[in-house]
């Protein structure tokens, strides 16, 4: 059983703006077995892309030991995501050790489901795993594989969402991120498929990460349009958060047929909340998903530094913090925040 989040005691660090740092989200690969066209689109992601080398990837008992740094500096949810993290060998036996970390109360993960077999959905629990989420964009197969640009059938995608619901996790949630002119039209027949199953379905806005994806505000369908869709013909209201600082706001269908969520990155973003720090698949800690360069953090676990130096060193990262590249760029508009964040790191080698 998860522990109550709310257990969590006093924060150990926090940034320039007050925030505490509680959240840590690892990519455990950069490669990824679909080419969603607003992540890693086909073009650039191609055959000649060079990808990270296994050894060049950061290995599972140096993850294990961050884990337990950051847990020292207030860390208790871990997510693992990409990439696909399902693509990286072995993973059940990463989450069984970062589950014995002292602090770390909620583990997830963050899949496209392609590879979540029913004994993968089972053994992922076994090891650790609270809490799921899924990405499904559309449930009109040609849009579907219009956004992936790979023939993985969709059927093997709602199978791996029937296998989660099969375990007993804390949570499955089924994430789609809403691009205008793609795939709003899905909107309402994924609510039709999703109410009453215990999966809770999470509407996402599209956002401007990386440098590939073709971003321009035009495209984003908006949280407010989101809720103009669903609202007549499922009626829903909003309910209130879970914790403080959730990004997903919460409604719930009136009828009593569970809630959904909404991901307002660009029209509301949340950064004054944002308790949320990355570690990319090459061992780099970013501290915002924006950003355009991370903290190398290779160099001080291949030399003789222990723990207790390591965590000083992320101590002082996190207390420089100032980042809040989303809330600057509805302040300031989107051509000035890009015009200062030139180059962003790419979504699928911090962890989406
Ligand atoms: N491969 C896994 C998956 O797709 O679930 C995990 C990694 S993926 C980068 C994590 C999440 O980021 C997915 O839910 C994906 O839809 C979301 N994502 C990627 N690019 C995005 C973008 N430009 N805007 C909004 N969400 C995005
Ligand atoms: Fe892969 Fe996930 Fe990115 Fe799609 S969103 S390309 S599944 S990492
Ligand atoms: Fe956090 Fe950066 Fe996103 Fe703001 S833009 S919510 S600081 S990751």
């Amino acid at each position: 059983m998860i522990k109550d989040l709310n257990e969590v005691s006093r924060p150990a660090v926090a940034d320039r703006f007050d925030r505490p740092l509680k959240d840590l989200r690892i990519s455990v690969t950069d490669r990824c077995n679909f080419r969603c066209g607003y992540c890693m689109p086909k073009d650039v992601f191609g055959k000649n892309y060079s990808f990270l080398s296994s050894s060049q990837l950061l290995k599972y008992a140096d993850i294990v030991r961050l884990v337990r740094v950051f847990a020292r500096l207030g860390v208790r949810k871990i997510r693992l995501t990409g990439g696909e993290p399902l693509l990286r060998k072995d993973l059940e036996d990463l989450i069984r050790n970062i589950a014995g970390v002292q602090g770390i109360v909620d583990i997830a993960l963050t899949t496209n489901a392609s590879l979540l077999s029913p004994q993968r959905a089972v053994s992922l629990h076994e090891a650790g795993v609270h809490r799921l989420n899924i990405s499904l964009d559309a449930l009109t197969p040609e849009i579907y594989e219009k956004i992936n640009q790979v023939p993985v059938p969709l059927e093997d995608i709602l199978d791996g969402i029937e296998n989660a619901l099969e375990v007993p996790y804390q949570a499955v949630k089924i994430n789609m991120v809403v691009q205008k002119g793609v795939n709003e039209c899905d909107i309402l027949p994924m609510c039709e498929r999703f109410r009453g199953t215990g999966a809770i379905l999470r509407f996402i806005e599209f956002m401007d990460v990386g440098n590939h994806n073709r971003w321009n505000l035009d495209k984003v369908f908006t949280a407010r349009e989101m809720v103009d869709v669903i609202h007549p013909v499922y009626p829903i209201e909003p309910i209130k958060a879970n914790y403080r600082g959730e990004v997903s706001k919460r409604w719930k269908y009136l009828d009593g047929q569970g809630e959904v969520g909404i991901i307002s990155s660009i029209t509301k973003p949340f950064c004054g909340d944002c308790a949320r720090a990355r570690l990319s698949a090459k061992g780099e800690v970013y501290t915002c998903l924006f950003a355009s360069a991370g903290y190398d953090l290779r160099p001080l676990l291949d030399s003789q530094l222990d723990d207790a130096e390591i965590l000083g060193k992320l101590h002082h990262l996190w207390q420089g913090r100032k980042d809040r590249y989303s809330m600057d760029r509805l302040s300031h508009g989107d051509s000035e925040t890009r015009g200062r964040t030139s180059q962003k790191v790419e979504m699928s080698y911090i962890g989406g």
